[in-house]
């Protein structure tokens, strides 16, 4: 099931003409960055197959532990890179102000079970994050693709399904 709705997905993504993240970041580009938001704390990335998450931030004593789903088009891949490193960049400044990765857990706890996640302060400065660092080229890969033909989506099936995707995720 997971991996039909990562073919799904995939259509889906193509049909709108989204080029694929090909899973590369660009190392020059990401410095410069990690720079721009103080993250000074080792980043390490990992690649899952996660189709109902994007990506995920944790705290590994001592490094930061991002994870980022190989089914991103390029513009979610740009998008969920900034969201993470903001994550890096909270975590960075509770331990700046002498507070520990418990600390951290807990305010960000806090707003999960009072606002949950949609509202939850960090994740909007997350979600906002994208607007301010979009500028560098962390992922240089060309997010459109060009020349696309309606047929390559493949079976019958897939376009019916792709329909019914593209109804329920298109605002
Ligand atoms: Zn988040």
């Amino acid at each position: 099931m997971r991996r039909d709705i990562a073919n799904l997905k995939l259509a889906h993504d193509r049909a709108r003409g989204h080029a694929q993240w090909n899973g590369e970041i660009n190392q020059r580009e990401l410095s410069k960055l990690l720079d721009e938001m103080e993250i000074t704390n080792e980043v390490r990335f990992k690649l899952t197959a996660g189709v109902y998450k994007r990506g995920s931030h944790r705290w590994r004593k001592f490094y930061h532990y991002v994870t980022m789903s190989k089914y991103l088009t390029v513009l979610q891949a740009r998008k969920t890179i900034c969201h993470e490193l903001t994550h890096a960049v909270q975590l960075e400044s509770f331990f700046k102000s002498g507070c520990t990765q418990k600390d951290w857990d807990e305010a960000y706890g806090f707003y999960q079970r009072k606002v949950g996640y949609k509202n939850n302060p960090y994740e909007l400065e997350a979600r906002a994050a994208y607007r301010c660092f979009d500028h560098y080229m962390v992922i240089d890969q060309d997010p459109y693709l060009h020349g696309w033909n309606p047929s390559e989506l493949g079976s019958g099936d897939t376009l019916a399904n792709f329909r019914l995707l593209r109804d329920l995720t298109d605002e």
